[in-house]
């Protein structure tokens, strides 16, 4: 796997956040309340460690797996580091997400709140949790459907009290994501979550005019995505 090098890792965080600051000035929002989590799956941990001696903290992976093997290591040298897990989590993965992230964006469905709240109890850690909401109705893709939302909400909340912080989406790739974004955002003012992470390399300053408080960006950091095969 290709390794990038330093330069262009901090040059390409500093064009993002310069980018971050002007959507944020055009809709009269503050910078410091959209925080960036760099995407690193795929990403070698040298790529990691240039994000951050370029002073990026957060973090997200899609795969329990990848994580485990990256981040333990990083964590020890790095403790300011934050992990998020990102992608779609199978129940038999929450102990290790639970023990590994400091946030879980993709809690959709209630088996997989029971074996999060099982293994919480078991490690004696529960992460921050969103909701991940499938805003497009994708049948490929994660997520609460939208109908459903505001039960599943309501549990989580029941369940979670205050560690459940917000709502995550991921509009469909073909349409124009600002109903999408829209909706979602409403979704999290209509139950007081604060946090809505919503916003990749492709769409995130139109995410910031809607209100994420979260985005999500990968390749536009690290470059694009290389997989193995
Ligand atoms: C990969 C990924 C991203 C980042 O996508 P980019 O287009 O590379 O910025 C964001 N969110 C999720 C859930 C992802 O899996």
């Amino acid at each position: 796997m290709p390794t990038l090098p330093i330069a262009s890792v901090s040059e390409h965080l500093a064009r993002i956040r310069s980018r971050i600051e002007r959507a944020c000035a055009a809709s009269g929002r503050r910078p410091q309340d959209v925080t960036l989590v760099a995407v690193s799956k795929t990403r070698p941990a040298t790529d990691i460690e240039a994000a951050l001696l370029a002073g990026q903290t957060r973090f997200g992976e899609n795969r329990v797996q990848e994580a485990a093997a990256k981040f333990p290591a990083l964590r020890a040298a790095h403790p300011e580091l934050r992990l998020h897990l990102i992608g779609a989590l199978q129940t038999n993965k929450a102990r290790e997400a639970v023990r590994l992230a400091d946030v879980i964006e993709s809690l959709d469905r209630e088996r997989l709140a029971d074996a999060i709240a099982d293994a919480a109890q078991r490690e004696g850690r529960l992460p921050e949790l969103l909701v991940q909401i499938n805003v497009g109705g994708e049948a490929q893709k994660a997520g609460v459907a939208r109908e459903a939302a505001d039960a599943f909400i309501a549990l989580c909340r029941r369940r979670f009290g205050d560690r459940l912080r917000g709502v995550m989406c991921i509009p469909p790739e073909a349409d124009d994501p600002a109903p999408y974004f829209a909706w979602t955002a409403a979704c999290a003012a209509q139950h007081g979550l604060a946090v809505i992470s919503m916003g990749m390399s492709g769409d995130f300053e139109a995410a910031i005019r809607h209100g994420a408080t979260e985005l999500r960006i990968g390749t536009a950091i690290f470059g694009e995505r290389v997989r193995a095969g």
